[in-house]
């Protein structure tokens, strides 16, 4: 294992040239140095530098100071995205850390090994001097790589105790490269797991998601849990934990989102999809009660309160309102393709006015990722395909007021009714009408029965037009005040 010189990009070996001809040491450092030694393609490049901030200012006129650390991030012409801003920083050493979160105060200009020292795992602390081909590594990180194991650098307590975000990046790292942590390390984590009450949310997250988004997240979320950390910013999914499903499921509930949020890992899913995947069944613990007639438990309404659980947990970490709004409907509608019988023309075109045309293809993903979460992978490919076929002819068919064979213009030339509020009431109720029956969408058809619906009076007329979103909001209430009765939940 060793790094290749054809693997340094010119522009990196350029900064670090001029460093090193005005009399600076300069070394690549950090996960760039980590990834090449692994033969991967690092996603950004560091460097750490002798020089001082204003003296790698002066030898970089195209450049700009980004943080409290003295990184400087250099221009370069490079057309590569992780290769247009390099950064370099100056060695730092770290004073003391009182509160779990950041240093009481940086030093810079000490020396390569003090900058080392500070850093989180020995993998994450070799540095390589380009010039010469040497590989700087003072903790047998080299040795870590090869056993794809992650040691903290120096005593794990203290480290932790420094910065407990270094306990969620042992994780998020583990994840990524598919790494084990090491005994001590691991042990270090479980000591100082309630740190991370300490860390600001937006971090925290900011790890979550990286280890959600990376290759392997179930042997993540596995070790967040098993490490103490999950409780301090997702104790909901730990409820699912040994609550036994019944009927076709072998996996409690725990599992069942681990194992549904890794198949959408493995078909390479958005986030939004695997946050979905991890959160659809979040509510069945609350849900759960004694059989129907040939089921074991029963869970209805899960989804419901599973919307407006994964709503409270994602405005929680601040993710993103167009992810939350998302994820959030993905949860609410997860069980129409469960439901065979369900799944008319008619009821494909509801769903999609609902959830919108671009996501209803991820809503059938989220049921491929649901079955194989169950353990029965292969049923019903036929199923599928004709879910499929049916959400294609679906989204042929009028699935907004845009779509109908006639507009607003023409209803007021019809009838003589002005721009206003009863005109949009048209259009919805003769939208319920074609989203029932698409072969109503004619010119004819809609005509006729706009001149029939202009003779109501508008209160009729609005019942007409939001009948739809009446229905939805009728079953919603009367699962959550089921579910509020049974449980004195508000
Ligand atoms: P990637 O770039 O793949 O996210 P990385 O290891 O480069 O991984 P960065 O956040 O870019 O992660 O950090 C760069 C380097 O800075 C790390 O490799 C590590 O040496 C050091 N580092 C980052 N965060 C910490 C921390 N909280 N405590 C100690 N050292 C850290
Ligand atoms: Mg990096």
């Amino acid at each position: 294992m060793s790094i290749r010189q054809i693997d340094i990009p010119i522009e990196v070996k350029q900064v670090a040239k001029t460093l090193e001809d005005n009399g600076f040491e300069a070394f690549i450092v950090g996960g760039c140095t980590r990834d090449l030694m692994l033969g991967k393609t690092p996603k950004d490049w560091d460097l750490t530098t002798s020089a001082q901030p204003t003296q790698i200012q002066a030898l970089f006129p195209e450049h700009y100071a980004n943080n409290d650390y003295g990184t400087i991030g250099i221009k370069t012409e490079s057309d590569d995205d992780t290769l247009k801003i390099i950064e370099v920083t100056p060695y730092r050493a770290e004073g003391r850390y009182t509160d779990a979160r950041r240093p009481d105060s940086v030093t810079f200009g000490v020396s390569l090994e003090e900058d080392l020292k500070r850093r989180d795992f020995t993998v994450n602390a070799l540095a390589f001097r380009i010039s010469t081909g040497a590989l700087i590594d003072l903790f047998e990180g080299k040795d870590d790589l090869v056993a794809k194991r992650l040691r903290a650098v120096g005593k794990a307590e203290e480290r932790f105790a420094e910065d407990a975000l270094r306990m969620m990046r042992a994780v998020r790292l583990a994840a990524e490269l598919n790494f084990m942590i090491e005994d001590e390390t691991m042990s270090a984590i479980v000591k100082n797991s309630n740190q991370l009450r300490r860390i600001s949310v937006e971090r925290v997250t900011g790890e979550f998601l990286r280890t959600l988004n990376s290759p392997t997240p179930m042997q993540g979320i596995v070790l967040m849990e098993k490490l103490g950390l999950l409780e301090h910013f997702l104790p909901e999914l730990r409820i699912g934990i040994g609550v036994e499903q019944g009927g076709a499921h072998i996996y409690d509930v725990y599992e069942h989102l681990l194992r549904t949020m890794q198949a959408a890992a493995d078909k390479d899913f958005s986030l939004k999809l695997r946050l979905a995947a991890l959160f659809h069944d979040i509510a069945k613990p609350q849900t759960r009660r004694e059989g129907g007639k040939n089921k074991q438990y029963t869970f209805f309404g899960h989804e419901v309160v599973g919307a407006r659980m994964t709503k409270k947990i994602l405005e929680r970490l601040k993710l993103p309102r167009e992810t939350i709004d998302e994820v959030v409907n993905l949860v609410r509608w997860h069980m129409f393709f469960a439901d065979p019988e369900e799944i008319t023309l008619a009821a494909v075109r509801r769903t999609i006015t609902r959830i919108g045309e671009d996501h209803i293809e991820e809503l059938l993903n989220l049921r491929v990722c649901d079955r194989i979460g169950m353990g029965r992978p292969k049923e019903q490919p036929f199923r599928f395909r004709k879910y499929k076929a049916l959400v294609d002819q679906a989204l042929r068919d009028p699935i907004s007021v845009k779509m109908l064979r006639i507009d607003g213009v023409r209803i007021m030339e019809l009838t003589g009714e002005k721009p206003g509020k009863k005109l949009g009431y048209i259009l919805n109720a003769l939208l319920e009408e074609a989203l029932e029956d698409a072969s109503r969408n004619t010119s004819e058809y809609l005509e006729k029965r706009t001149l029939a619906l202009i003779q109501l009076p508008e209160d009729e007329l609005f019942i007409l037009a939001e009948a739809g979103k009446q229905k939805q909001a009728a079953e919603e209430s009367a699962a959550l005040k089921d579910i509020a009765r049974e449980h004195h939940i508000g």
